[in-house]
């Protein structure tokens, strides 16, 4: 990978042993060089990475569980919507358009550093990226009731009349707000200690980089169950039991 830093050119070697990572903190790098990844989102990232490190930087079969849940509850719901920030269009911007399409689901900017700037840079990039609509809060948008940021902003056509949200890379207030507006939230967080797991009703804690590739083949494979069996896997998953258990596994793994 060619990078540039400070005006010079550089290479970070394949062979490195965290070239991966390495080149993920590039995608965010780039994004923020080009104004739509906001400077605390490196922050945000960087905790990330740190809990990423206590699984193992793999997903686990409570992830895996959760997951499986999470396509199973969009694939029930009637309006599902993902909610982007620019950290996870730094890191994913396909993907999010093709989980979107397989799931039948809409796409809405949420920035809890919003400018337009950054809004309609990150709305250019999933149109590129194939998405038919993005959905903003630019012209026409409501507040979530208890959500004094720019996070409370909300578009009508989307997340205010979404039944099922998903959050990847969320914080707790919004969604507490959502959870009492009577959505379903399903956040996709590494820490499982964070306000938005435990308020959420599906928590996948895996890097959201493996989570919605992994949710694509689960979409693809359930998209034609029937609903009771659906139904079953989100009746079935304890998201309480779920976290107890990534915590436990977490401390064991220490
Ligand atoms: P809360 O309000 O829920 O307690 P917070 O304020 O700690 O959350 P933020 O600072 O908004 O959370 O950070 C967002 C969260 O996103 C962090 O908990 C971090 O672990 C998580 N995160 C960062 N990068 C990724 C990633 N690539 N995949 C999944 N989760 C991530």
């Amino acid at each position: 990978m060619i990078i540039n830093f400070k005006n010079k050119t550089m290479r970070i070697p394949k062979s490195h042993p965290r070239y991966e990572s390495l080149m993920r903190r590039h995608l965010l790098l780039d994004g923020l060089k080009r104004g739509y990844v906001a400077e605390a989102g490196l922050i945000a990232h960087g905790r990330g990475e740190a809990f990423d490190y206590l699984l193992g930087e793999r997903t686990i079969k409570e992830a895996r569980n959760a997951e499986k849940a999470a396509v199973a509850m969009l694939l029930l719901s009637e309006k599902p919507v993902i909610s982007v920030n620019g950290n996870t269009v730094a890191l994913i911007p396909g993907d999010i358009v093709e989980f979107a399409r397989s799931i039948g689901a809409k796409i809405e900017i949420n920035l809890f550093y919003r400018t337009l700037k950054r809004e309609r840079l990150i709305k250019e990039i999933l149109l590129r990226n194939g998405a038919e609509e993005v959905l903003d809060t630019e012209k026409d948008f409501r507040r979530i009731p208890g959500i004094d940021s720019d996070r409370g902003r909300a578009n009508p056509r989307g997340i205010l009349s979404a039944d099922t949200v998903l959050v990847p890379l969320e914080d707790g207030d919004r969604t507490e707000a959502l959870i009492k507006m009577g959505k379903n939230v399903i956040a996709i967080d590494l820490n499982p200690l964070s306000r938005t797991s435990k308020y959420a009703t599906i928590t996948i804690v895996d890097n959201v980089i493996r989570a919605i590739p992994a949710m694509i083949k689960l979409a693809n494979e359930m998209k034609d169950w029937e609903r009771e069996r659906l139904e079953r896997i989100t009746e079935n998953f304890d998201n309480k039991k779920n976290l107890r258990r990534i915590i436990s596994r977490m401390r064991k793994g220490l």
